[in-house]
């Protein structure tokens, strides 16, 4: 992992995150891959925890970080629109005490505005010890960085924590999502987080969504945005620019390059 890291052998995906009334994109998220000389492509379940075992988390985050920034200031020099990207942080890199000035920093390096990242950081993350994750989430939420709880219903939330948290998004496991259509206890705890949701005045993400039924449920229940394979598996750069943000097609790009 530390060659492959060396030999830029790390890419990034991107996944859109849709509007569930019309399906227009509203957010990309970062999701990193290894493609790796002789195994293939491989996904973040086979990397990353290794990665956060070796003290690798650190340059893998910060690479994923400043290739995110990279690719909006790309997209953004070719004209082409502006969505914010966003990016997932392991545990190791939410407890790094320098995050928000090293954000800082790649936003500057980068020439973009706080709007264009986002973060996303897990319910057991933020859950861990709640009053040093609340410095943190407000430091970058003075940057002017919008924050999103990923894999809510997993964990074990504070609610009263929640309250006090600056995130302006929840995303709804994809364990819930995935039989809510069929499965009474599935869809009552979709609800729940729903209407929790509301009460704070956060928008609602429910990933994995890869049925119209699933859709036409969530869209009827109210939840704001929709992630998964039924919208967009998550795609390499220049395939997602072809395909969501309206770039000409490449020359000689065959289907499923
Ligand atoms: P996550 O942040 O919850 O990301 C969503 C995962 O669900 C992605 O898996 C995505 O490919 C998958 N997914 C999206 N739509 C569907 C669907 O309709 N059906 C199904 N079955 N799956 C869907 P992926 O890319 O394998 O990533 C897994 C996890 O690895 C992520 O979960 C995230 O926690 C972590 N991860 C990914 N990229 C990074 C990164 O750059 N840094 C860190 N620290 N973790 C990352
Ligand atoms: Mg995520
Ligand atoms: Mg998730």
């Amino acid at each position: 992992l530390r060659r492959g890291i060396e030999r830029n052998e790390l890419v990034l995906h991107f996944q859109p995150i849709v509007d569930s009334s019309d399906g227009s994109l509203r957010v990309l998220e970062a999701l990193v891959r290894w493609q790796h000389p002789t195994l293939g492509l491989l996904l973040p379940a086979e990397f990353v925890g290794v990665a956060e075992e070796c003290g690798l988390i650190g340059p893998l985050g910060d690479w994923v970080l400043v290739t995110a920034c990279r690719q909006i200031a790309v997209w953004s020099k070719a004209g082409l629109p502006i969505v914010p990207v966003a990016v997932n942080l392991s545990g190791h890199q939410f407890r790094d005490a320098g995050l928000a000035r090293r954000i800082e920093s790649i936003l500057a390096e980068t020439g973009l505005t706080p709007r264009s990242l986002e973060l996303e950081i897990t319910e057991s993350v933020v859950m861990f010890d709640v009053e040093r994750a609340l410095v943190t989430l407000h430091a970058l939420h003075d940057l002017g960085i919008a924050l999103s709880v990923d894999d809510f219903g997993t964990g074990y939330s504070s609610l009263a924590y929640l309250k006090r948290f600056p995130v302006s998004r929840l995303k709804i496991d994809r364990a819930f999502v995935n039989d809510a259509p069929t499965n009474a206890d599935d869809q009552s705890i979709v609800r729940a987080i729903l209407s929790l949701a509301i009460n704070l005045s956060l928008e609602v993400v429910a990933e994995g969504v890869e049925t119209e039924a699933q859709h036409t449920l969530l869209q009827g229940l109210g939840c704001d945005l929709e992630q998964g394979f039924l919208f967009s598996q998550p795609l390499p750069a220049d395939q997602l620019a072809e395909q969501w943000l309206g770039a000409p097609r490449r020359k000689g790009a065959r289907q499923g390059d």
